[in-house]
Order: C-alpha cells, then sequence, then structure tokens
C-alpha cells in the first residue's frame, strides 16, 4: 500500500461475514429479530425513501436523538450520538478512546471487538469468563488486575448470553480504568440496563442498538451514549449526513412502536424456554440467557452438521462441541429441533 499511516493493517484480515451454505433453512446465527418491523416503520422508511433525492433534514436527525435520549433515561438529546449501527459507536470507541494503546476484554466476548482495536492499532488483553454452573461470569478480581488503558465489556454478554456486571462490579471497574465502554446490545433482553450510569460516571461510554429488540439490523441504528462533552468530542469523527434519512425515519417511527418490542422480548423469553427444555432432553448444555440467543455445549462438530443440514447456527471460540442459537421464527424453531433430535439420534 502506497499511502498507509497505519502500518499494521496489511497484518490484519478484513473482516469476513460468515459463508452461506447452499440452501438455508433456518438462519440462527446473526442474533438477528426475526420478524419484521411494524407496518408503520417501514412506511415511515418508505416516505423518506420518496425523498430520497434530498440530505437528510437536520431537524429530524435532533428529533431522533430527543426520543432517544428519552428512551434511555438521559437528560437531553446531547448525551446520544445516533451511529450506524452499535458496530460504529465501537469503531469510534476504538479510534478515539484506545488508538494505539490497550484495552481489556472479557473472553469470550463480541466477535468483532478483536478487528476494531487491531484496526485501531490497540493491543487486547484477555480475562477468562470462569463457568459457575448454567451460566458465565466475570472474574472481577482478574479483569480489574489487568490494568490497561481501557476496557471494553458485553453484558449481557455475546456469546454466552451472560450478565457480566451489575452496578456495584460496574462501579469497580470505572475506578480501575482511565475509560470504560459498556456494551448493551442485547440491553433489552436483561432483567436490568446500565445505560443511566453514564451520568453518574464520566469515563464511562455505553453503546446501544436498535438492530434487536427494535428489528432494525437492516436499517443500521446504534447509539454512543456518555457525557456531552465526550459525545461532541467524538462526533467530530462523523460527517453531518452519515446517518441516512430512511434510517432517521425508521428510528424515530420505531420508538413509538413499544409494544411491539415488549411483545417480541415475550416471544424470545417463552421460546428460550422450550429450548433450555428441548436441549437437556437430548443431553446437551444451554447456558442461561438474557439475549436472543443461547448457548450450548453439545456434541464435536456440531456447527458442521447444522450447517450441512441447512440450518445456521454460530461456531464460538470455546471448542468444537459447542455453538450459539438465535430465536428464530416458529418455524425456523420447529426445523432447528427436528434436525438437533436427527443429529442427536444419528451419534
Ligand atoms: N455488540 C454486540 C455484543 C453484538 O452482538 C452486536 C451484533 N451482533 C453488536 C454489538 C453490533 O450490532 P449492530 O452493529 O447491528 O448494532
Amino acid at each position: 500500500m502506497e499511502c498507509n499511516k497505519r502500518p499494521w493493517l496489511n497484518e490484519i484480515k478484513s473482516y469476513k461475514l460468515p459463508s452461506k451454505p447452499p440452501k438455508i433453512l433456518a438462519r440462527l446465527h446473526m442474533n438477528e429479530n426475526p420478524f419484521p418491523p411494524p407496518p408503520p416503520v417501514v412506511e415511515a422508511a418508505y416516505k423518506a425513501a420518496q425523498q430520497g433525492n434530498l440530505y437528510p433534514d437536520p431537524e429530524r436527525y435532533w428529533k431522533l436523538r430527543e426520543l432517544a435520549a428519552k428512551y434511555y433515561g438521559l437528560p437531553g438529546p446531547e448525551w446520544v450520538l445516533p451511529t450506524l449501527g452499535s458496530d460504529t459507536a465501537l469503531k469510534l470507541f476504538f479510534e478515539v478512546c484506545t488508538l494505539a494503546s490497550d484495552a481489556t476484554f472479557p473472553f469470550p466476548s463480541f466477535q468483532a471487538y478483536p478487528h476494531l482495536a487491531s484496526v485501531a492499532g490497540t493491543k487486547m488483553i484477555y480475562s477468562n469468563l470462569k463457568i459457575d454452573g448454567n451460566k458465565f461470569v466475570l472474574d472481577i478480581e482478574d479483569f480489574i488486575d489487568k490494568k490497561s488503558s481501557a476496557a471494553v465489556i458485553d453484558s449481557p454478554n455475546n456469546p454466552t448470553g451472560s450478565l457480566l456486571v451489575n452496578e456495584e462490579t460496574l462501579e469497580r471497574v470505572v475506578n480501575a480504568f482511565p475509560v470504560v465502554l459498556l456494551d448493551e446490545a442485547y440491553g433489552e433482553f436483561a432483567p436490568y440496563d446500565l445505560v443511566r450510569k453514564v451520568e453518574e460516571f464520566k469515563n464511562l461510554v455505553v453503546t446501544r442498538t436498535m438492530s434487536k429488540a427494535f428489528a432494525l439490523a437492516g436499517f443500521r441504528m446504534g447509539f454512543f451514549i456518555s457525557n456531552p462533552e465526550y459525545v461532541d468530542n467524538v462526533s467530530k469523527l462523523l460527517m453531518p449526513y452519515d446517518i441516512p434519512s430512511m434510517t432517521i425515519e425508521a428510528a424515530i417511527a420505531a420508538f413509538s412502536y413499544l409494544d411491539y418490542v415488549k411483545d417480541y422480548i415475550n416471544y424470545v423469553n417463552n421460546e428460550k424456554r422450550k429450548l433450555y427444555g428441548k436441549m437437556e432432553e437430548l443431553g446437551w448444555k444451554p447456558f442461561q440467557s438474557y439475549t436472543n440467543f443461547v448457548l450450548v455445549k453439545a456434541v464435536k462438530d456440531i456447527v458442521k452438521m447444522f450447517k450441512e443440514r441447512g440450518v445456521m447456527v454460530r461456531r464460538v471460540p470455546l471448542g468444537d462441541e459447542w455453538f450459539r442459537v438465535s430465536i428464530g421464527s416458529p418455524e425456523e424453531m420447529r426445523i432447528f429441533y427436528e434436525t438437533a433430535e436427527e443429529i442427536a439420534k444419528r451419534l
């Protein structure tokens, strides 16, 4: 490369999405909401598309920030920066907060972190999660002992589904590191979230997304949330029209359909209860989850066996016998259980 002020980029592989089998019967590897957004949300995006010749309206952009602040219980729009999915919010954090330094992460955690960290020349330090019965837990003493210039924690955690911090342990983490990112992509599925703690801790950033509970993954709507000075500084890395008007309008409309979110969460919780039972019947071990997916310890080569049968589940970096399965539509769940039974019987 001729122009590259980040020589480390030459050593990093491009971020690849999982390959597709010839025929997908159940798409359970992306933690997507299997249902389309409410019709009025799609309608709002469609109306915006009809004015796609115009740049996004700054007033509507600030309306979105206001609604997001209200939804997350924050004092005002200056606390919440809209980004293209929370992936972009994470990217901003790595570019501004950990550039060419180091950061501590749980292991396992969201698989985009190593990519985003290495692009920002950030050294990753890991603290291994521990298994406690049917859940994964953060070893808080070990985590805090790492003493790096930043900490990143996804709670609920991907891929384990566990809640890793509460009010008390979060406070210990923000006191131990200069800056802390709490990724609450699955915050809606948990019994509590900690987003409002940004008012108490100036060195805390929280990222949230509308990809999961609100079913807007394709629209790409996420938020970088922190104190207004910090949000303003980070916002300088974005350009005024970075968020498309279709995404702004879909997100604004989605904040009016909180019953949709509630119904989806109830659906996920009911399906998870069924899934725990079915996995145990097969002799596989499901882990407690506060997300829209479940981590399961099954048998060797399990992801490959599902994939050969058109059922997409996700490999996790814990070993060949583990898989992560998203809660899909009723039809996808039926196919998943049928396939799981067939695999278990053949062994
Ligand atoms: N954080 C975590 C923990 C995730 O699992 C994901 C997506 N699966 C994201 C962030 C990013 O999601 P999005 O960019 O769609 O907001």
